[in-house]
């Protein structure tokens, strides 16, 4: 953005977005019903909600769904020390659940939130993108809606520019959380023109993404969180069909010493319940128990739950799509055509067929400085001039990281490192993630490298 456009973005009245008008309507105790609202990004999230995640044994007929309202959920990601942990900590201890049992949770992954009202938020305990990159990159996409903490205090930092481009390339929601604000330092405004800055199009400026000033000590502005949480899931249409067979997702898996192989999974469609035998990646399971995060037995597990699920045969891996099956038999068929099934492909093939990311190769761009990063961007824009073959998911300046390694596996993406040079830890990385990284000190060079890669996958346009 030009500083001209900046600067007249900041001086521009505040014009009640969607959002706002939808969350005034909850205070007042009105709702339009879900997706009533939709915005184009809503209308997305909802064509995305009623297309198949997986292409498996058990095809579900999306045409038959019968889609409710479910809680939202929801990742909160940031800079380190911007108070994610502090804030999962806070909304855990507010939940009326958690009030009613004493407060003793055992970490499983996920906890609902339960509000005053009654209403239900479930939130991914892993802070950070690390938990939401590697989700995606098994082609799970749990996160109906991602919280960016920002420190008002400190502002915009690397790690928050990372997580604004993963958000945005895989297209889900964002509530910003400025936090830290019941400190004397904190500058709320400036955060947010720098969050404008990196392309967030906060409700302040005209845009469509809320943020929410809160302190994850005092707790103040987290009811309001909250609410904008439930407000951004009404108008992105989060919806669950509870009737019909199981579909979840793997959170987390460990060998429990009493119980055997315990999976935490949340549940997207069907209610899970004892007796239901599941199917996850190369492993299956006839759910004997299911606790919730405070250990208590559960009978049943509408969409959107967290359950710790106990009776797995083996131990399925997080991010895995988590099917019922009618039968053990049927489960142990599945699982056997499973682990006959060739290797899989290469990560652009595969994100592709999945659809994940859009279409074509996705790129991280990284560079010495900023105008040669600047310059391979250009490059790649004009040789693209329909834009399909190649897309700019994240450039940086600056040697390439975990992150970016991260980031290029959870988008079926290559990396261009132009003039920058990559730790051995970072390359090893990059073989394990299966993510490709060329680099060079020529542009054209650079090029002709990523050239060769995308022919061998798709049509390259010159
Ligand atoms: P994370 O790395 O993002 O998970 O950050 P933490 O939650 O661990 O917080 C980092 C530090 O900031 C800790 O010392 C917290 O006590 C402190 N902190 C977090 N949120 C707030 C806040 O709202 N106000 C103040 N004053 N300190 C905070």
């Amino acid at each position: 953005m030009s500083p001209e456009k900046m600067a007249a973005a900041c001086r521009a009245p505040y014009v009640p977005g969607a959002r706002a008008v939808m969350c005034r309507l909850r205070q007042i105790g009105c709702s339009l019903g879900p997706g009533r609202l939709l915005s184009s990004r809503g209308k997305r999230g909802r064509a995305s909600q009623t297309t198949p995640t997986t292409r498996d044994l058990f095809p579900r007929d999306r045409s038959t769904l019968c889609l409710k309202p479910r809680p939202p959920v929801v990742t909160v990601m940031g800079h380190v020390d911007h108070g994610k942990t502090t804030l999962l900590d806070w909304l855990r201890k507010t939940s009326v659940a958690e009030r009613e049992a004493g407060g003793i949770t055992q970490h499983i992954g996920a906890f609902s939130v339960q509000l005053s009202t009654g209403e239900r938020l479930t939130f991914l305990d892993t802070p950070g993108h690390a938990a939401f990159s590697s989700m995606r990159a098994r082609g799970a996409s749990l996160t109906d809606i991602a919280v960016l903490v920002v420190a008002g205090d400190d502002g915009v930092m690397v790690q928050t520019r990372e997580c604004v481009d993963l958000v945005r390339s895989a297209g889900v929601p964002l509530v910003v959380a400025i936090n830290k604000c019941d400190k004397p330092g904190a500058e709320p405004e400036r955060v947010e023109e720098e969050l404008l800055q990196c392309g967030v199009q906060l409700e302040r400026f005209g845009g469509d993404v809320q943020s929410v000033r809160i302190s994850a000590v005092t707790g103040r502005g987290v009811p309001q969180l909250e609410e904008a949480l439930l407000a951004e899931a009404e108008l992105n249409a989060v919806m669950g069909d509870p009737s019909g067979p199981v579909e979840a997702v793997v959170i987390e898996s460990h060998v429990d010493r009493g119980l055997g192989p315990v999976a935490s999974v949340v549940v997207r469609h069907g209610t899970l319940e004892c007796g239901a035998v599941l199917v996850a990646g190369r492993t299956w399971g006839k759910v004997r128990a299911m606790f919730d995060e405070r250990r208590k037995p559960m009978r049943e597990a509408p969409p959107s739950t967290p359950v710790l699920t106990v009776g797995w045969r083996d131990l399925p891996t997080s991010g895995d799509n988590c099917l019922q099956a009618d039968s053990e038999s049927a489960a142990r068929s599945m699982v056997q055509h499973r682990a006959s099934t060739p290797a899989r492909l290469s990560g652009v093939r595969e994100n592709r067929e999945s659809g994940e990311g859009g279409e074509g190769v996705g790129v991280v761009v990284k560079g010495d400085m900023v105008g040669s990063v600047e310059v391979v961007v250009q490059v790649l824009e004009k040789r693209q001039p329909e834009g399909a073959a190649v897309r700019v998911i994240h450039s940086g300046v600056g040697a390439v990281t975990d992150s970016d390694v991260e980031l290029a596996a959870s988008t079926g993406s290559v990396i261009l490192a132009f003039g920058v040079s990559s730790t051995k830890s970072v390359k090893a990385l990059a073989r394990q993630k299966n993510v490709t990284i060329h680099s060079h000190t020529v542009i054209y060079k650079l090029l002709e490298l990523l050239k060769e890669h995308v022919k061998g996958t798709l049509p390259w346009r010159e």
